[in-house]
């Protein structure tokens, strides 16, 4: 799947956030009426909760399906969506929408690593229409809310990524986490050639290990029970409380962590110098709440012939959608995706009576169909 560059949006373009199964097929209805579309996603990848949170489940209630794996939709959605040719910028989290004089949005967005360490990376694009198919809000590297955590951030603490430096020689390194991606920093850390290898390796969990989802998932629980045998990497069950900071914050030591099997409140300290936190990601409604769309109880409200926000223009489908019966469920948002694609027109061919075409017999309809390419991988 081609994931790409930011670049500026098409006048005449609409913008879809969310990568979710609403937005994709959204993708697929904006392409059949030639609208022209760019997708954004704070995740890593297609699917929304399909991927992130249920992605080898098998779900039972899709139309035509008997059932179908979270994860096989979302990839038979983006191969569907192609007939729009739609751009897909991943890693990507939309934090302000402006209206602007010429009747369009200007949408600004950053990248959701840079989001984690408070980076700043902004980008300011422009489009005629904005399509919110944001879900239960952006996905988001849970962060520690410890004293000392922000002046840590991208120096001697991180998130689910093992830093890029030159060598881990003379470092503790504390893993936090019992999940796959926990144990995937633990495997990297344990090959690195002797030379760079850290000094000293933890792994603290509060629950331990959890059991692993899928084969490579119990490579990697092997792989680090393996090395613990070995005295390699010390396993510990228990939370991060603290960080100990001598020389004003500048440095750091060592970490507070209670352990899970000691006497409540009982804290000691652990020699650690680098501090990869693996505690997954949370969805995140901070960004659309200050976007004046009324948002209330995490959705906001539309109307159910066009599904747009009381921002003309702004159109909200899926999960985030609100009005009176709303489910949330995927074939609510297929719906609304369609309604809300054909309302667009409005703006994107002002004036201009949209015709209702079938996909079996519009001639129209069906030369576009046969040039839907597949996505390049
Ligand atoms: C465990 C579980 C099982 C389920 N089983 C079923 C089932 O069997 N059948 C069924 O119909 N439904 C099921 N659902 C519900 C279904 O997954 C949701 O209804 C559906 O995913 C909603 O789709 P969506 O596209 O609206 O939002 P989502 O799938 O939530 O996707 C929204 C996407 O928008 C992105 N996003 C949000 N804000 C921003 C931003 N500011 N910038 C960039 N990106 C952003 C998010 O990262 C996310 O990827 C289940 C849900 C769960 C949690």
């Amino acid at each position: 799947m081609s994931n790409m560059p930011a670049g500026s949006g098409a006048r005449g373009s609409a913008l879809i956030i969310g990568a979710g199964p609403s937005g994709l097929y959204l993708a697929f209805q904006l392409g059949l009426l030639d609208i022209p579309c760019s997708i954004v996603d704070s995740l890593p990848a297609i699917g929304g909760q399909c991927y992130e949170l249920y992605a080898d489940k098998p779900i039972f209630d899709i139309p035509g399906f008997e059932s179908i794996k979270a994860i096989d939709l979302a990839e038979r959605l983006w191969i569907q969506a192609q007939i729009a040719k739609p751009s897909l910028q991943l890693n990507r989290t939309i934090i302000q929408i402006k209206a602007d004089t010429s009747g369009g949005f200007l949408v600004t967005s950053r990248s959701t690593q840079a989001l984690s360490a408070d980076a700043d990376d902004a980008e300011t694009q422009y489009f005629q229409a904005v399509f919110i198919a944001a879900g239960v809000g952006a996905f988001a590297t849970k962060r520690l809310r410890l004293e000392g955590t922000q002046s840590l951030e991208g120096r001697y603490l991180f998130y689910s990524v093992l830093p890029t430096i030159p060598t881990f020689k003379a470092k503790q390194v504390l893993i936090s986490g019992g999940g796959k991606r926990a144990l995937s920093i633990a495997v990297q850390l344990l090959q690195c050639p002797q030379a760079l290898a850290p000094d000293r390796i933890d792994l603290l969990a509060r629950n331990g290990l959890r059991p692993a989802l899928d084969q490579q998932h119990e490579a990697l629980l092997d792989s680090v029970q393996q090395a613990a045998k070995a005295g390699r990497i010390r396993i510990h069950k228990g939370v991060i409380t603290g960080f100990e900071l001598p020389d004003q914050a500048i440095k750091l030591d060592a970490v507070r962590i209670s352990l899970r099997d000691e006497p409540r409140n009982a804290e000691r300290s652990l020699q650690s110098n680098l501090v990869i936190v693996c505690h997954g990601l949370s969805p995140r409604l901070e960004p659309m709440l200050h976007w004046d769309l009324g948002m209330t109880r995490g959705q906001i409200p539309v109307d159910t012939a066009r599904f747009e926000s009381r921002v003309p223009g702004v159109f909200v489908i899926g999960d985030m959608a609100s009005y009176p019966g709303k489910k949330k469920l995927i074939t609510c948002g297929f719906h609304e995706a369609t309604l809300a694609a054909y309302a667009a027109c409005d703006y994107f061919f002002p004036g201009k009576k949209i015709l209702l075409q079938y996909t079996t017999s519009s001639p129209r309809l069906l030369e576009k169909l046969s040039r839907g390419a597949r996505p390049t991988e």
